[in-house]
């Protein structure tokens, strides 16, 4: 029996919770965002930022060598790790110990990079968030998705779950493929659209914010960066899905009456995050 909520505001204000005033940066979270290859290091630029404007008190990086200048211009706040090839990633190793990673933007999808998400999914036990290309991976090995950990959230757009689960003639088949899908591999799925529903085992969760402001280059990289923040701020993956696409809705229609739906860029929903929030 499937099981469909409303997030509205109600809802929302169940899950949110108000940081301690005598929080400090090394409890808030530290986020690790990889990705990136060349001329796709804005991809994981913009995740990195959203991460930071969502609250968590780090964010690191592990980009290719090509973004390091980049990304140290870019957002000074953020810490940058380096892979040894120039142009993509080819070996995810590092020696930080984030709280939650976020994996795929800008990521290319190169043979080098399947074998790193390969043998980094094989290793891997943190919280994961699963995006763009890294999904788009496992959609060409599907194998792989049995190495994500439990509660593992992915972020499809409509095409990158047609390659993930396959094509569906009507909208109750893609809901019912996605919930297989879902309860199969015990992961939340955040299936971006207008609306975007979160399919977590039965229960589907439906998102009541956002706007066509939202479709433009970046929007759903940003997402991904706002997720992975919560969940390294020790949000349940299933609120940080839900909290995460419900504030990144909710910038859109806070800017609409300034900035209607054309000028709106993904830039603009990381500068409204904070009135989000408020
Ligand atoms: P991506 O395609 O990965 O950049 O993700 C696009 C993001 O923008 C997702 O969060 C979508 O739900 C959102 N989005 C795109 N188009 C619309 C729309 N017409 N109405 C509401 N949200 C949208
Ligand atoms: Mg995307």
């Amino acid at each position: 029996m499937t099981n469909s909520i409303y997030i509205d505001q109600k809802e929302i204000l169940k899950r949110y919770k108000q940081p301690d005033k005598h929080t400090h940066k090394g409890i808030q979270g530290h986020a690790l965002i990889i990705g990136g290859s060349y001329g796709k290091i804005g991809a994981v630029s913009l995740s990195a930022k959203a991460c930071l404007k969502t609250g968590c008190g780090l964010v690191t990086v592990f980009i290719p060598k090509c973004g390091y200048t980049i990304l140290q211009t870019a957002i000074p706040e953020v810490m940058v790790l380096t892979d040894n090839q120039e142009k993509l990633i080819s070996n995810i190793t590092f020696d930080i110990t984030p709280q939650a990673i976020g994996i795929g933007p800008g990521l290319g999808q190169e043979i080098e990079t399947q074998k790193a998400l390969h043998q980094f999914l094989k290793t891997n036990k943190t919280p994961l968030v699963i995006d763009a290309d890294a999904l788009n991976i496992l959609s060409k090995n599907k194998e792989w998705v049995s190495l994500v950990p439990p509660k593992t959230i992915l972020t499809p757009h409509p095409k990158e779950l047609e390659r993930l689960i396959g094509k569906w003639h009507s909208e109750e088949e893609k809901i019912n493929n996605t919930i297989s899908f879902s309860k199969q591999h015990q992961v939340i799925i955040v299936m971006k659209g207008a609306p975007t529903q979160i399919i977590d085992g039965e229960t589907v969760y439906e998102n009541t914010t956002g706007n066509a402001a939202l479709a433009t280059a970046g929007s759903g990289d940003v997402l991904t960066g706002m997720i992975t923040s919560l969940v390294a701020q020790s949000y349940e993956p299933i609120n940080a899905a839900i909290l995460g696409v419900y504030l990144h809705g909710l910038t859109a229609d806070i800017a609409f009456p300034e900035m209607g739906y054309q000028s709106f860029i993904a830039s603009d929903v990381i500068a409204t995050i904070g009135k989000a929030f408020l």
